[in-house]
């Protein structure tokens, strides 16, 4: 019999390292939701809702010969893994792959999809009835949503507020930043930076009401609708005994070059649970096709373990489906608004996930 793999949450990094080793191990995929969702385009499906048909992926079409359990992990400690329902698991390999919570609309925790959708429906009724909208970040999940909105919604007034001095922290050229906000100013999205809130909006995010904050330099905002776009938490409650221990003053997991949790032999994680890199999509799925070889190695005793190199700065910031700005590997100065728009912007990547979902296909 094949060895054993659980991978616990199907996010980027979770469904994509369950696919690739389905067949080569006897994986199980454990995720609460039915379907995966797709969130780097959540903001697209929030100004245009019929997207919501194109970025859930339900889990029962992803697997040929593993099978998905749709549970929570609320204990995990070492290999042994205790389920919502009870379920008890213990696999020769486990994956750690359960992501982070993010604000809605962008991400829903643990919900299913029937209520995400609506969720979001909700969230798309409370920004059209919005004449003023506030963002409260200015890294690219903010930025991001300022351009779709003023692209959808030329005539809202769109502001994005945050305490850095300028947009899009990180390890990035500044003049990338500085394409970023001259597309912005061109799009009419101001900017209130450098000067932190003196508190949050007493108004839920996402919902309709009256929105009035102001900044350490006195800065009135008032807007109808706010949205929170930062607050990335990863989602390590589960974890218990050196598994809980194994985590860093933020509370990610740290893992060795092989993206082994330190301290265990068989437990690894992958993706914005783990520290092994920037929280990106991307990146998570980079280290689940490092996984994956890595585990089949171990699995066949044939080839060479690797060790994971971390990855030069890179990232695509799409301003509506045909503007934004980006930084890739080896490409020389800004990346235009076309490649974005062809890379990302337009069809925002969901091909890539609707061709791993095709169990169905046989
Ligand atoms: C608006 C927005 C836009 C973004 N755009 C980009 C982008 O363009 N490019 C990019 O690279 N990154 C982007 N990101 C970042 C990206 O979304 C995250 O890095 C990515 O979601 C991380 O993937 P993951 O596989 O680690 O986990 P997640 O996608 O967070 O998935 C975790 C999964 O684990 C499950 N889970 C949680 N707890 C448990 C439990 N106890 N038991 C079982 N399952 C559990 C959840 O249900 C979920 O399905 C964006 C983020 C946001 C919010």
């Amino acid at each position: 019999m094949s060895p054993s793999v659980v991978v616990v949450g199907g996010g980027y990094g979770g469904y994509k390292i369950a696919k690739t080793l389905d067949g080569v191990a006897e994986v199980t995929l454990v995720d609460p939701s039915d379907a995966f969702l797709h969130n780097v385009a959540s903001w697209r499906a929030l100004v245009e809702p019929e997207w919501l048909d194109r970025i859930f992926f339900p889990y029962d079409r992803l697997l040929r010969h593993g099978r998905f359990l749709r549970d929570r992990a609320v204990e995990v400690d070492g290999r042994r893994v205790t389920l919502a329902s009870g379920t008890r698991l213990e696999p020769d390999y486990l994956v750690l792959a359960t992501g982070s919570y993010y604000p809605s609309p962008a991400k829903w925790g643990d919900a299913d999809s029937a209520t995400a959708r609506a969720g979001m429906r909700a969230s798309h009724e409370a920004l059209r009835g919005a004449a003023r909208v506030l963002v409260v970040g200015a890294g690219p999940a903010g930025l991001e949503l300022a351009g779709e909105i003023k692209t959808t919604f030329p005539d809202k007034r769109v502001i994005v507020a945050d305490q850095a001095p300028d947009v899009l922290a990180g390890p990035f050229d500044q003049e990338l930043r500085e394409e970023l906000r001259r597309q912005l100013d061109k799009l009419g999205v101001e900017l209130a930076l450098g000067s932190p809130l003196r508190g949050l909006p007493d108004v839920e995010p996402a919902t309709a009401g009256n929105v009035s904050v102001t900044n350490e330099d006195g800065d009135e905002m008032a807007a109808d609708v706010w949205f929170r776009c930062f607050g990335v938490v990863p989602a390590t409650g589960y974890l218990r005994g050196a598994l809980a221990e194994a985590r860093d003053e933020a509370g990610y997991l740290r893992v060795d070059d092989q993206l082994r949790v330190v301290g265990q032999e068989r437990v690894f994680a992958i993706g914005d649970i783990s520290d092994a890199e920037r929280n990106m999509a991307g990146l998570a799925g980079f280290q689940a096709d490092f996984l994956a070889a890595n585990l089949t190695v171990l699995i066949t005793g044939e080839g060479e373990l690797g060790r994971y190199r971390i990855n030069p700065p890179m990232i695509a910031v799409p301003l509506g489906p045909e503007g934004g700005a980006g930084q890739f590997p080896g490409f020389d100065g800004i990346v235009p608004a076309e490649v974005v728009a062809d890379v990302k912007g337009r069809a925002m990547l969901v091909d890539k996930h609707l061709e791993q979902f095709d169990a169905a296909k046989g």
